[in-house]
Parts: structure tokens; C-alpha cells; sequence
């Protein structure tokens, strides 16, 4: 089938469909002749509906199954292929039914001849009230078009059922046994924090009236309207960013507008109203489609972009349907846990940041736009919640712990009561850390600890001013690329790197390269042969992307030159492995900055490079490089999964090696003595030196600078002021030279000796 008929074959059941829907025939006498339309529509030998009665999936009519087994033939939710569908809302199309696993086969159907198998569910105020089937014998999965055909017929009968009173709504949208008393919901960690509030809904339930479309021209008329406002809407946005132009919400609007003037989108949309949809019928169904891609890419950036996109068709449909109003729109009124599926971050951006005290998702990912914009904003945020819609109510008191990476619901009083005192306890903390912003770091033998933070995007940077910390020891380049939809222009680029540096003022910030790949992929920048990779951490990432596509460093080289005119800029490459590679990245700087000379450009007054140290490789050559090097950066994090050949991303691996074990320490402190005598900072970065005890071993074994998350500034800072140098080295060298069964229970009891509070 093709699109074209495809959509022709949808309109002309719609067609026939209404007609029998408008007679004056019995419902049961109409369902017989709705499979009859649809089964000759899309060339069918079976199609069938079941609906909800009672709380199981009844056959109500079939065409092409044993008439005997109507009404007869019953599922619960979650039973066999059409319960599943219901349970899930989720179609599904197979070769052969009954090698899926949850295929029960049913006698009185006569189904047995049968092999091919498409159901799609009929949904009404997002709930599965019953599903639509076809079948055939020649095993074969049903195409992409057939599908579509499918679910555009199912939103069509939905409408009907519900017209026609053959399903019990109240028992469909029924409060599930889930909604009553506390619940626990656990999920993942997206943004760290404790919150609690009345649960706001972001969207209240548009409800789609009519589905079928009397008038084509009309619903036509009413979607380009809806277009030019949404249009309108995101310009407006733009122009008024939050946090100022050039911020990464720009960015992410960017994204936005690409999306709102991308002809493909707006192409299916009028096509589904082609086929005899209404315009909220047809922004529905072509986002449904979204959703079911969405489900198949495993991508997850560009499934982030996808959110994006169904974010902006939310948008048209409230439009459109004059439903306007997000919670956003309508204020919140007190403290406020935000529920949704996904949400944009330009939505997010529309609400009263005093009230908003966290947001939980059934989606979401660490890289998505809405979470970075999150932790800029300093909102915890809890996703991948499942089943979130159906076990939470408007208004239900939630504890949202970003800790623990969990929710409880409607806490009982002593639930409640523990949250708020490790709540008011996290306060307090916070509170002590703040009071040591303008406290300098000096050991209690005198030495000043350099404690630097990480950032990577402008919102990051206010952070430094309120932590105290000495400067940006990392500043990760690559998470301007990752917010924006294409490569970001070296003007921007260079208007950022300015930002970051006038905001910094007098403290020191480290650049460091795109370090692109691995797991930070970018859509618009495939690998030449665009295939994916086996082990994309050890594969075609950082320094090794931007030294074969050297046009990307030569351009951000040059935005940061111009950027740190006048002053000094400090840039550094990832995963160096092999000396050259060093000296190929510097070349290319110094080309650019021969290049702005030649142009009469004010230069920086000094480049300072430095290498990261992230593959054991660099460690045996070091002498080879110090000359040449400013400074060394650590980065523990690819360190450690190199050193142990153990994946940093596999939950699986996550507990299994420890930070403090002598293979890392002796490695690390090797390298600090194969340093000694030349004139290179070295600077841990990992995650690693932001825990309390790791950076404690780190002081033990001669670290004196640590860059780290902001969050960790001040705890560190108060480590610091708590330990004595030459004691702790003393330690270390005697647990480096003959290791204990476990060093960390050996420098957590040191630490309790001496009243020094570790994680
Ligand atoms: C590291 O690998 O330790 C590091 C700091 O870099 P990233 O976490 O960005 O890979
Ligand atoms: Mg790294």
C-alpha cells in the first residue's frame, strides 16, 4: 500500500463509517457493519473489535473469526495480544501471532488458520477502552501505511463507541487501585535534590470532541492558523529568553523553530486531515506516530529532539483546540511537584520559579534539554517513572527525593516528618558550605588546596561566585553542541567562551575541547562511514574526532582566541593517548592565532595548553610531553574505565571497582612523581575528587588541585581546613607500599579518628 492510498483507503472507510454511524440501526447491528467496512477498507480476511466490559476485553464483532465466539470470547487487561495492547497502549504488528510470547490461544475463535496479526488500541482520555484487530494468513508483518490506516480508524471509532454509550467511560477513566493511600515511585536520578508540593499536571487533559471532520476545508483552514500562532509563539519565546540572548535556551529554541518550520511535520498532519480527520484528530494522530518512533530509537539524543517536537505539537493542539492553558498558564498557588510525560524546556521555563520545587517524568534523560535546563535552575527532577499518570492525582502531597531517586505519594504524617528533617538538615548543610564561599582553603599545616569547579554551560557560571571556588579547573565545550540542533556558528561559540570568561572575571578557566563521541553523539556529526560503533568510549571521540575533522577544532580554536583577547586562555584536549596528538591540537591553535595576527587582531596575552590525562597510554610518555605542557587535567572518570577495562556507563560495573583501590591511587601517584621538577599543574577533574574520602587520598598522595562538581565546593573546602598534610601522606605511603584488605575502611577510620566527617 502506499501513503497515497493509504490515506485514500482511511478516508473512504471514514466516509462509510459515518454513514453508519448516522443510521438508525441497533449498536451491535453498526459494529457488525463497522468490521465488515474496515476489513474490506484495508483488505482484511479478519478484523475485529474488542471492548471494555466489566474490567475485561470482550469480542464485541468480527469479521472473519467464528461469529459464535462474539461476546463470548474474553481477556483481562494485560491477557494475551489484544490484553496486552490494552495494558500497554501500544500496537503491535506480527508475522506470526503466535510466536509472541504473550499469545493465548482461544479455541472458540477459530483464529488457528491465521498467522499475521495488527492491533492497535482505542483510546479515549488516554485509557484504553477497547482495541481494533486484523489478521491474515501469509505470515507477514503489516506495512508502515497499513498501521497508520489502522490507528486513524481507531481514533475515528473510539469517538463512536463513545457516542453510541458501548463502553462504560466512568469504569474506563475509574480511579485504579493504585490512586489510594501512600505509594512509593522509583526512577532515576536526572537532577540531585530533595523537594516537596502538591502535584501540578502540566497538562490538563485535552479532550479531543470530534474526530471526524465535516468540512475538509474548514479543519485545513483552522491547522494553518494554528501553525502561524505556534509560529508566533516561539519567535515571541526567543526574542524574550530567560535568561538572557545567547544563553543555551537559545539553543534550544533553535531546535524549536526548526521543528515548528519543518514541512515534513506540517505535510502528515494535513494529510491525516486528507483522510478525514479534524485538525485535533490529525495533530493527535500524526503525534502518536512520534511516539511510536520515538519508542524505536535508541538514540537517545535524538530522542531528546523528538521530545522537543512533541512538546511543540502539545502546543498546536491546545491551539487549535482553544484548550490553551498549560498549569504554567494558569499559575501555580503553592509549592509544586510537576508531573508529566516529557516536558520542553521552553515549557518548563514558563513557570513561577518560586513555587516550582521539582518536576517528575515517566520519560526523561540525563541529556535531555529540559534536565540541563533543570540543573541550571536548580530544580531536582526525578524520570523514568513509570505508571506515573495512573498512580498520581492533582493535588496528592508528593516527597520527591532526587537523592535516593525516588517519590512517595500521598506520605503517611511520619513519612512526611522524616523528609522535612532530613530536609531542614540538607538546609543547614547547605547553609555551612555557603558560609565558607569567601573561606580560602588551607590545609591545617598551612598548604592552600586549589578547589576549582566544573561547568559547561553559561548558566553554570553564577555558581562560582556562590561557592567560592578558585576558578573553572573544566569547562566541557562540548555541552554547547549538545543542546543545539546543528554545529554551533564560531560566532556563538565565541560569544559564549566571552561570557564565561567576563563572568569568571579574575579567576582562571580551562577550556577544554569538544569532547564529542562515545556517548555524547551528535545527530548533525555522524562518523564518515555513519556506523555505529562497537565501543564508542574506546572509539571515534574527542581529540581523535577533532583532529580528522580539524575544520571543527580549527573554528573553535579561533572563537576561543578571539573570545580571551587581551587575557590568558587555558585550553586543554581530552583523551590525548599519544604525544602527537597533543602537538597536532596545539599546531592548529597556533595556526589560528598566526592567522588572527596576520589580521591585526588582538590576541590572548598568553595560551597555557594542557593535556587531559583520560588513557593510560599518555602515562608511560609523560616526560616526552612536559615540556611542552602547562598543565595536566585527570579525568578519573574515562581513567578508571581504562585502567580497569570497565565500561563507566554499565549499571552492571558501577559498584564493582572502587575509587580507592591502590591500583588508582599507585597509578595516580606515579604519574605526580614522573611530573616532579617540571613546572605542570596537575589537577584532578573526575567526578572522583568531588567525594570527600577519594579526596582525601587524593591530598594523601600529593594532589594539591581539584576540580569538581559545585555542589561539592564547599564540603570539600570544609575537608580541607580539617586535615594535616604530612599526617595524611604518612598514611597513604604506608597503605600504598603494603595495601590493607580494604582502603576504604582503612582511611574511613583514620578519617573518625580524627572527628573528619566523610559521605
Ligand atoms: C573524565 O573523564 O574524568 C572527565 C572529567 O571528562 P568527562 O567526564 O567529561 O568525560
Ligand atoms: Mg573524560
Amino acid at each position: 500500500m502506499t501513503i497515497t492510498s493509504a490515506v485514500s483507503a482511511a478516508r473512504q472507510i471514514l466516509t462509510r463509517l459515518h454513514d453508519v454511524m448516522a443510521s438508525r440501526s441497533h449498536a451491535q447491528a453498526k459494529l457488525n457493519t463497522v468490521v465488515e467496512v474496515i476489513a474490506q477498507g484495508l483488505d482484511s480476511e479478519v478484523c475485529s473489535i474488542y471492548l471494555l466490559r466489566e474490567g475485561m476485553l470482550e469480542l464485541f464483532a468480527t469479521q472473519g473469526l467464528a461469529q459464535e465466539a462474539v461476546h463470548v470470547t474474553r481477556m483481562a487487561i494485560g491477557e494475551g495480544l489484544v490484553g496486552t495492547i490494552a495494558g500497554n497502549i501500544e500496537m503491535l504488528n506480527l508475522a506470526e501471532a503466535a510466536a509472541h510470547p504473550d499469545f493465548s490461544y482461544r479455541p472458540e475463535t477459530g483464529e488457528e488458520k491465521f498467522h499475521s496479526f495488527a492491533g492497535v488500541p482505542i483510546v479515549r482520555r488516554e485509557r484504553a477502552v477497547g482495541v481494533l484487530c486484523v489478521q491474515h494468513m501469509d505470515p507477514r508483518r503489516y506495512e508502515e501505511v497499513e498501521i497508520e490506516a489502522l490507528q486513524t480508524v481507531a481514533m475515528v471509532l473510539s469517538e463512536l463507541i463513545s457516542n453510541a454509550g458501548l463502553v462504560d467511560e466512568e469504569e474506563a477513566a475509574g480511579l485504579s487501585p493504585m490512586m489510594i493511600g501512600p505509594q512509593r515511585l522509583s526512577g532515576l536520578t536526572l537532577v540531585k535534590g530533595l523537594a516537596s508540593g502538591a502535584a501540578v499536571f502540566h497538562q490538563p487533559r485535552i479532550t479531543i470532541e470530534h474526530v471526524m471532520a465535516e468540512d475538509r476545508d474548514a479543519e485545513l483552514q483552522r491547522v494553518y492558523l494554528a501553525f502561524d500562532k505556534m509560529r508566533e509563539q516561539i519567535e515571541k519565546m526567543a526574542a524574550q529568553a530567560e535568561f538572557g540572548v545567547g544563553g543555551e535556551h537559545e539553543e534550544v529554541l533553535e531546535t524549536y523553530k526548526m521543528f515548528a518550520y519543518d514541512e515534513g511535520w506540517s505535510r502528515r498532519i494535513i494529510e491525516a486531515i486528507d483522510s478525514g480527520l479534524t485538525a485535533e484528530a490529525a495533530i493527535e494522530r500524526v503525534q502518536q506516530r512520534t511516539r511510536m518512533r520515538m519508542r524505536q530509537i535508541d538514540d537517545p539524543l535524538l530522542a531528546d529532539r523528538m521530545h522537543d517536537l512533541e512538546d511543540l505539537s502539545n502546543r498546536l493542539l491546545r491551539i487549535v483546540s482553544g484548550q490553551m492553558g498549560t498549569a504554567a498558564s494558569m499559575g501555580l498557588r503553592q509549592d509544586s511537584i510537576l508531573i508529566a510525560r516529557n516536558l520542553g524546556p521552553a515549557e518548563l521555563l514558563e513557570y513561577d520559579k518560586r513555587r516550582l520545587k521539582g518536576v517528575i517524568l515517566e520519560e526523561g534523560s540525563l541529556t535531555a534539554h529540559v534536565v540541563i535546563v533543570a540543573r541550571a535552575m536548580g530544580i531536582p527532577v526525578l524520570g523514568r517513572v513509570r505508571s506515573l499518570r495512573a498512580a498520581v492525582r492533582e493535588g496528592d502531597l508528593l516527597l520527591l527525593d532526587g537523592d535516593q531517586g525516588n517519590a512517595t505519594v500521598r506520605p503517611v504524617p511520619a513519612a512526611t516528618e522524616a523528609f522535612e528533617a532530613r530536609f531542614a538538615k540538607n538546609k543547614e548543610r547547605q547553609a555551612a558550605y555557603a558560609a565558607l564561599r569567601e573561606v580560602e582553603p588551607f590545609t591545617r599545616d598551612g598548604t592552600r588546596i586549589q578547589v576549582l569547579m566544573n561547568a559547561g554551560l553559561r548558566d553554570d557560571m553564577p555558581n562560582l561566585a556562590l561557592t567560592g571556588a578558585d576558578g573553572v579547573g573544566l569547562f566541557r565545550t562540548e555541552f554547547q553542541f549538545l543542546v543545539s540542533a546543528t554545529l554551533p556558528a564560531r560566532e556563538r561559540q565565541t560569544r559564549l567562551y566571552r561570557d564565561v570568561l567576563d563572568s569568571a572575571g579574575d579567576k582562571p578557566v580551562v577550556f577544554r575541547t569538544v569532547d564529542i563521541g562515545g556517548d555524547k553523539v551528535l545527530p548533525y556529526l555522524r562518523h564518515n562511514d555513519g556506523e555505529d560503533e562497537e565501543n564508542p568510549a574506546m572509539g571515534w571521540r574527542a581529540l581523535r574526532v577533532a583532529l580528522e575533522r580539524d575544520g571543527l577544532l580549527k573554528v573553535q580554536a579561533r572563537a576561543l582566541i578571539e573570545a580571551a583577547a587581551g587575557r590568558t586562555l587555558n585550553v586543554m584536549f581530552p583523551m590525548v593517548s599519544e604525544p602527537w596528538e597533543f602537538d597536532a591540537a596545539c599546531a592548529v591553535f597556533e595556526g589560528q592565532r598566526k592567522f588572527l595576527k596576520g589580521q591585526k587582531k588582538l590576541l590572548p596575552e598568553a595560551i597555557r595548553y594542557g593535556a587531559m590525562l583520560e588513557v593510560p597510554a599518555l602515562a608511560e610518555q609523560l616526560d616526552l610531553i612536559a615540556p611542552k605542557l602547562s598543565f595536566l587535567s585527570i579525568g578519573t572518570n574515562d581513567l578508571t574505565q581504562f585502567l580497569f577495562a570497565a565500561d563507566r556507563a554499565n549499571p552492571k560495573l558501577a559498584e564493582r571497582y572502587d575509587w580507592l583501590s591502590p591500583a588508582i591511587l599507585r597509578f595516580l601517584r606515579r604519574v605526580q612523581l614522573s611530573l616532579a621538577g617540571h613546572q605542570v599543574d596537575i589537577t584532578v577533574c573526575g567526578e572522583m575528587g568531588g567525594r570527600r574520602l577519594e579526596a582525601l587520598a587524593l591530598m594523601g598522595i600529593g594532589i594539591e588541585r581539584l576540580s569538581i562538581t559545585p555542589a561539592s565546593v564547599g564540603p570539600i573546602k570544609e575537608l580541607v581546613r580539617k586535615i594535616d598534610l604530612p599526617e595524611i601522606r604518612e598514611a597513604m605511603a604506608g597503605w600504598l607500599s603494603a595495601p590493607p584488605p580494604s582502603l576504604r575502611e582503612a582511611l574511613t577510620r583514620w578519617a573518625q579518628e580524627r572527628g573528619i566527617e566523610c559521605d
